[in-house]
């Protein structure tokens, strides 16, 4: 069948932001067949999205909006201590990871309940308590958005750093990725635990000897009470990245605030939080206008109903400055900006 490109449509329901803008042409596409079709279609530009959970549209978006929706889990290969699994890109990320736990494969517990999906996973390197997509994936493939083509990227040509990657930089917009191939652990697994609350919270589980569905399990618990859910407040999570700064910033804030949170990275940086930095600048549960911060989690922006993506971002950019302002540190943000 070809594929349907319906023009004028709202992308209210296509954005955990819940923002209310059109896309002057969309199509849904299932399979590599029909993604090569709609590209052939000739309408520029191009934008696909996933779950539109990492999006924030500013305006109506001119060309041609495709939704993946390319959905199989495929086990690939199987080794004696890993298996090999093939994703197609608009499978849920969550469902693949609910699969892998079921089926007793390792490795995703910890990114459990990250919403969006597979092919976008690679874009900006997803993580979650001390886990990155980065740290299971064995390549991809994408098809080339000007000529429709099929390459095969390994994972150093994907270029990943910390929510990061090619797709976000050089090659945007170049490439849609089409599947992701993963590879998990069996029989036996490596828990990461020492990330956040995970094991305090297992203790609180009463569990003592936990397995990879009672790491989900409990990733799950605390991102709930943590977390805006976008069907109750819209939201795209971690509106900014976490700064990355040398040594000599933090030894100059801590002389000022010495409770000022910090984590060690190679060649004398450090990581700050930007919650923690939004915090200090007195923006943590302050709403303006239809939008805020969540009182819970600065670094989340949320829609408190009927924000336009303009409030949003003009938000956004008011606590750039004020942590440029009080710290002197450029916050950079992490959602995508249409
Ligand atoms: C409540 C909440 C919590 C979150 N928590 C986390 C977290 O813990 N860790 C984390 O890393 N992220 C988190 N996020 C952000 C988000 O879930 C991820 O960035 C996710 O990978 C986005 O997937 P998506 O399908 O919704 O992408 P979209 O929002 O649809 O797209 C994001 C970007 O990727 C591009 N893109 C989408 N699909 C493709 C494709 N197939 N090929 C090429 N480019 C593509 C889009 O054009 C866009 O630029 C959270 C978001 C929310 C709402």
């Amino acid at each position: 069948m070809p594929v349907n490109i319906q023009n004028n449509v709202s992308l209210l329901p296509y954005n955990t932001f819940g923002i209310d803008v059109r896309a002057a042409h969309f199509t849904t596409v299932h399979s590599e067949a029909e993604m090569r079709e709609a590209l052939q279609s000739g309408i520029h530009p191009v934008l696909v999205i996933g779950g539109g959970s990492n999006l924030l549209f500013t305006r109506d978006v001119a060309g041609l909006v495709i939704k993946n929706d390319i959905s199989y889990i495929k086990l690939e290969r199987n080794f004696t201590k890993r298996a090999w699994i093939d994703v197609g890109g608009g499978v849920q990320w969550h469902t693949l990871v609910t699969w892998a736990v079921e089926n007793n494969l390792g490795g995703l517990e910890n990114m459990s309940l990250i919403p969006g999906t597979v092919g976008a996973a690679p874009v900006q390197n997803i993580g979650a308590y001390g886990v990155e997509l980065k740290d299971v994936f064995v390549s991809l493939k994408a098809m080339e958005t000007t000529t429709g083509r099929i390459r095969t990227f390994s994972l150093k040509e994907c270029g990943f750093g910390y929510r990061d990657s090619v797709f976000k930089r050089e090659l945007k917009g170049k490439y849609i990725i089409v599947s992701v191939r993963v590879s998990l652990t069996r029989p036996r697994h490596k828990l990461n635990l020492s990330y956040g609350d995970i094991s305090r919270t297992l203790v609180t589980m009463g569990i003592d000897h936990p397995g990879i569905a009672d790491v989900s399990r409990a990733v799950c618990q605390i991102r709930r009470s943590k977390l805006p859910d976008p069907a109750e407040i819209g939201n795209c999570g971690s509106f900014f990245k976490n700064p990355e700064t040398d040594l000599a910033v933090l030894l100059k804030i801590r002389q000022s605030h010495p409770e000022v949170p910090s984590y060690p990275l190679p060649d004398n940086r450090v990581k700050i939080p930007a919650g923690w930095l939004i915090e200090q600048c007195g923006w943590k549960g302050k709403k303006v206008g239809n939008t805020g911060s969540y009182a819970r989690q600065a670094l989340v922006l949320v829609n408190y109903g009927g924000a336009t993506g303009q409030e949003v971002k003009n938000l956004s950019d008011q606590i750039i400055q004020s942590v440029q302002q009080k710290f002197g540190i450029a916050l950079e943000r992490e959602v995508n900006i249409v």
